[in-house]
């Protein structure tokens, strides 16, 4: 019986583990992730914080009991991969378990990369990525009067029309001079700009660099820019974002100029029987005969 484990349960490495129960039942096939939940949109976790979308269940696909029982997927959940053998063929977590493969397939995503700022660890600095996390942080949101968004590109833009819904006054912070300057031009943007201004209050501040945040016993009281220092509960930041590519390069798996997995047509990386998808690889894009991954879109192209 073939061997398949998945490192990662985001949209690639659900969609890898139940293609490949589909396509054959009697492969054994392992899911293996950091997080709590599988199979749910992160992308709708900003619509849930502005009551847009009413609640979080709203953002599963399904139940983990349906791929554990009905798809017959090994599921384990709250467990991080610390090291693979690749001659041996076998992953390895903080446990101290071992999972052996035939075939590895890597959908470690991507992460934040935290920026060396000053008191960046104080309570009340976000990075949403985990929906539990953004879970609890919807929960504290009722009590936050200002927040403040770093980067207007296209999550902190969903953010910022998501808060003031929550009756925050709600800051957004770039150094860019309109919404999403990066990839759009100021006419495409001042429709939305001029929404968000006239409609739902925010207010903008362009041409601003963030330098730092201040606390009292551990919490976020203001946010520090280069034009002053903004009072502020909660300061969302959303870049930078890498791809988690931690166990892909301590096997020699080859990643090009973005710092993505660089994969074939196929799916498959320089190591045999190893396999990557998703935000942690790069891709080609036909239309621009570009290698891209998912960061081209705020990073630039590769
Ligand atoms: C709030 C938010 C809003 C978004 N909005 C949009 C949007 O509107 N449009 C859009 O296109 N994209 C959006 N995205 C990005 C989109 O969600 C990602 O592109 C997508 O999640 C990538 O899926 P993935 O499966 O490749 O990786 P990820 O979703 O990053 O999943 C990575 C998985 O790997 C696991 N993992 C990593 N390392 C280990 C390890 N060592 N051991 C065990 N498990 C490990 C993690 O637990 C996780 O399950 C948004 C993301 C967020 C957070």
């Amino acid at each position: 019986m073939q061997r398949i484990v998945v490192i990662g349960g985001g949209g690639a490495g659900t969609g890898a583990a139940t293609n490949a129960k589909q396509l054959d039942r009697s492969l054994e096939v392992t899911l293996i992730t950091e997080f709590e939940d599988i199979a749910y949109s992160p992308c709708g976790i900003p619509y849930v914080f502005g009551r847009d979308i009413k609640k979080f269940d709203g953002l599963f696909l399904q139940p983990l009991e349906f791929y554990r029982e009905e798809m017959g997927i090994n599921l384990k959940t709250e467990t991080v991969v610390e090291s693979i053998d690749i001659d041996k063929g076998a992953v390895y977590t903080t446990e101290g378990e071992e999972y052996p493969f035939d075939k590895l397939i890597l959908c470690t995503g991507w992460e934040y990369e935290v920026p060396n700022l000053e008191n960046v660890d104080l309570d009340g600095v976000i990075f949403i990525k985990n929906i539990r996390r953004a879970m609890e942080i919807d929960g504290r949101l009722d009590n936050v009067k200002k927040a403040v968004v770093w980067q207007a590109k296209p999550l902190g833009v969903e953010l910022i029309e998501a808060l003031p819904k929550r009756d925050i006054e709600t800051h957004l912070v770039d150094s860019g001079s309109w919404l999403m300057s990066e990839f759009s031009d100021a006419d495409m943007m001042e429709p939305l700009q001029d929404h968000l201004v006239d409609d739902l209050g925010v207010k903008m501040h362009f041409g601003t660099d963030l330098t730092g945040f201040s606390g009292e016993n551990g919490k976020l009281t203001s946010v520090q820019t280069s034009d002053g220092s903004i009072d502020a509960d909660m300061a969302f930041l959303v870049d930078p974002m890498k791809p988690s590519t931690k166990l892909a390069k301590s096997i020699g798996i080859k990643t090009g100029s973005t710092g993505a997995i660089v994969v074939n047509n196929h799916m498959e990386t320089n190591v045999e029987n190893v396999y990557a998808a998703g935000a942690c690889v790069k891709y080609t894009c036909k239309p621009y005969s570009r290698n891209l991954c998912i960061y081209s879109r705020t990073h630039g192209w590769d």
